[in-house]
């Protein structure tokens, strides 16, 4: 894949994943020793990010923001370690967007996600300037919706608007407008149609956005179009030892793949090569693979 010429810009959520490990998941009141604990970069904006940057090897910044405390370096850090420009990212009182998670030895969680400086992300000058370079704008919804739209309608005319429409969530009318590209999973696609049955809710769907890409976990993905034939690409069959991230390597390198000028069913193929490497190596940012892996994979 040639490096996509076009600035990918992301608008979303920074967080730091504190995750342990615990046999069991304790009950009220109960303290329980953990077995393990680690500390990685995360949020769905930032991750999507690094994939555009390093899975895809697009140009690409993040317009979000961090705390002013230790874990907004971190994070900083993280981001400029894989390439991701950070004049888009401000640094605000208080603390920085974390997640705390508990994961037992069945796999089963719990997650709660401290918005901190996610929740105070504003389209100021600094991102204006970037958002207006920008040859394509991602976003998803760990951040208000009033500010995603702000940033999509400042976006250059012709320059797509993708919204991974994540974690689920009715859409504001203003944001809502603004896309060009949804990306939903199975779950978010029956909550934001509404419906239980999936043919049901992307027939929905597909009425109200001018392209629908369905992500469906070991099955691939989807991409859909009124009165058009649907596009189907199927994942590579690989050992999934954690889908942490996956959907999130899947939007950010499909979002550089358009931006590159890819056609559809190409950037799909990319876009499921790269999750299919994710979810074979654990962690969020850790787990996103090198253009190059990725490239082996689609060869
Ligand atoms: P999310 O992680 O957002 O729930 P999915 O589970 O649909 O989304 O996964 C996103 C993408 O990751 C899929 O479209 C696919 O390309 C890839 N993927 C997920 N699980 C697997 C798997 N078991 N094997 C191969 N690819 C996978």
């Amino acid at each position: 894949m040639a490096p996509p010429a076009a600035h990918v810009v992301v608008v979303g959520s920074i967080n730091l994943d504190l995750s342990v490990a615990v046999p069991r998941l304790p009950g009220g009141g109960e303290t329980l020793l953990a077995t393990g604990i680690t500390r990685s970069p995360g949020g769905k904006g930032a991750n999507q990010a690094v994939a555009a940057a390093r899975a895809a090897g697009a140009r690409t910044s993040m317009v979000g923001a961090l705390g002013d405390d230790a874990e907004g370096h971190l994070l900083r850090k993280a981001l400029a370690d894989s390439g991701v420009g950070r004049a888009g990212v401000a640094t605000v009182d208080g603390p920085s967007g974390q997640a705390f998670i508990t994961v037992d030895e069945h796999g089963e969680n719990t997650i709660i996600v401290v918005a901190g400086a996610n929740g105070h992300v504003q389209v100021n000058a600094a991102a204006l300037a970037i958002i207006r370079s920008a040859g394509i704008v991602l976003g998803q919804l760990e951040v208000p919706q009033d500010v995603l739209a702000e940033a999509a309608a400042a976006r250059k005319e012709g320059v797509a608007f993708v919204l991974n429409a994540a974690p689920s969530a009715p859409l504001e009318p203003a944001l809502q407008a603004e896309v060009d590209v949804l990306i939903v999973n199975e779950h978010e696609a029956r909550d934001l149609a509404g419906r239980d049955d999936l043919e049901d809710a992307l027939n929905h769907l597909v009425a109200l956005f001018p392209v629908v890409v369905i992500t469906l976990g070991a099955q691939g993905a989807q991409l859909l179009r009124y009165a058009e034939p649907t596009i189907t690409v199927a994942a590579p069959s690989v050992q999934a030892v954690d889908t942490v991230a996956a959907g999130d390597t899947f939007c950010g390198v499909l979002a550089a793949a358009l931006a590159g000028g890819m056609g559809y069913r190409s950037a799909l193929e990319h876009a499921c090569a790269a999750a299919s490497l994710a979810v074979q190596s654990p962690g969020a940012q850790t787990s996103v693979p090198l253009r190059e892996e990725v490239a082996a994979q689609h060869a």
